[in-house]
């Protein structure tokens, strides 16, 4: 056996947000939380949170709302496909331009 605790000595990496680096713009499509379909958002406690598990560059918030960081956010559409309430929708980037304006 090797020495003393060295199974808790060993080396590992756990994602953490940017770790992908910043988007810049070239997202073409952006997650926006209907939050009047979002459990936790609705009942006003911690619940589902799926976005925030599946979510692979880790932008999403576990809070209440769930909030998304868009300046690491890729636009892959994982967390729409994940929701469980289809509170997720992928909005063209030029549409939430427009919104935003
Ligand atoms: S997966 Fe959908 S319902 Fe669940 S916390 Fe995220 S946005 Fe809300
Ligand atoms: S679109 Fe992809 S990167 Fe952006 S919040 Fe959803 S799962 Fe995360």
């Amino acid at each position: 056996m090797g020495p003393r605790g060295y199974r808790y000595k060993t080396s590992h990496s756990q994602p953490g947000p940017g770790d992908g680096g910043a988007t810049g713009s070239w997202r073409v499509q952006r997650p926006v939380i209907d939050l009047a379909r979002c459990t936790p958002a609705k009942r006003g406690k911690e619940a589902c949170f799926a976005c925030w598990l599946y979510c692979p560059d880790v932008v999403v918030s576990r809070t209440i709302p769930p909030q998304i960081d868009y300046e690491y956010c890729k636009g892959c559409g994982i967390c729409a496909e994940e929701c469980p309430t289809g509170a997720i929708e992928m909005v063209d980037e030029s549409a939430a331009h427009e919104h935003e304006d």
